[in-house]
């Protein structure tokens, strides 16, 4: 069994929690970022991570550093999840500059600040060390409502690759995992039954995902089995991303 830790951010509930428990379940030590206090209570709770949890936002640069920095003196950090993120849909001529900002702001720069933070850990101790940004299928087509959110997740997609590159070098691979639609309270909350139902046509595999498939994929990115992966962007979404036309 291995004692790597692990952070996840956004862990205290939907792809973040299912991957937290999924990476548990193989030994790993995983440490929660979340705003949610009270989730991130329940999930210490569940997943028995008593003082292994941080309220934060992922968007808060001190906070983020702080927290890398104690997670840290606990010993060498293997692995992050940048699963945090907010989705907010509108027609582009509707989109609120403020939601707009917004949505840029922690998908973004929620990737950004917990990516530079280990990365700097990595490079000061001559530690490697794996990274996986949860983006989505948006990143990669064209869906209406998602102006600012797939702008969001293509930006995660291009800094993967960035990153893959600047990093690479120095044993630390950063993959990203593009998930279509999974059944999580964010998706519970943003998709109205017409759009439900036309996931559920367009997916290749006809229905939603469930947050532990795309666990199953963040924790074999982050596993030595992926030794040679970097620099991919892997949609966990029943073919969504890549269907032709269907007869
Ligand atoms: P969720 O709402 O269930 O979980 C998101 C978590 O992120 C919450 O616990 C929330 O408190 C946390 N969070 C939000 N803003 C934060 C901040 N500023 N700082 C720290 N924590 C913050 O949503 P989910 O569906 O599990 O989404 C997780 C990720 O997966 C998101 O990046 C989302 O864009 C992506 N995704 C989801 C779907 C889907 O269908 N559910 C599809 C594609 C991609």
């Amino acid at each position: 069994m291995s004692t790597r830790q692990i952070i996840v951010t956004g862990g205290a509930s939907g792809i973040g929690y299912a991957c937290a428990r999924h990476l548990c379940d193989r030994g790993y030590s995983v440490w929660l970022l979340d705003l949610d206090e009270e989730g991130l209570k329940r999930a210490a709770r569940e997943l028995c991570l008593m003082g292994r949890t941080t309220t934060l936002s992922v968007t808060d640069e001190e906070q983020v550093e702080a927290a890398t920095a104690e997670i840290s003196s606990h010993g060498a950090i293997h692995g992050l999840v940048n699963c945090a993120g907010i989705g907010i849909l509108h027609p582009m001529v509707e989109t609120p500059l403020k939601d707009f900002r917004r949505i840029m702001e922690v998908n973004v720069v929620g990737t950004f600040l917990p990516s530079r933070a280990v990365a700097r850990q990595w490079l000061k101790q001559g530690s490697t060390g794996a990274i996986v940004n949860i983006s989505s299928v948006s990143g990669m087509c064209g869906s209406s409502g998602r102006t600012a959110y797939g702008a969001s997740k293509a930006a995660q997609n291009s800094m993967t690759l960035t990153m893959a590159q600047e990093l690479g070098p120095h044993g630390i691979r950063v993959n990203a995992v593009a998930p279509g639609p999974i059944e999580t309270p964010l998706a519970r909350a943003i998709h109205s039954p017409e759009v439900r139902a036309q996931w559920n046509a367009r997916v290749p595999m006809q229905r939603y995902g469930d947050p532990a498939e795309v666990a199953g994929a963040v924790a074999f990115l982050l596993s030595d089995e992926a030794s040679y992966i970097n620099g991919q962007v892997l949609a966990v979404d029943g073919g969504f991303v890549h269907a032709g036309l269907r007869h």
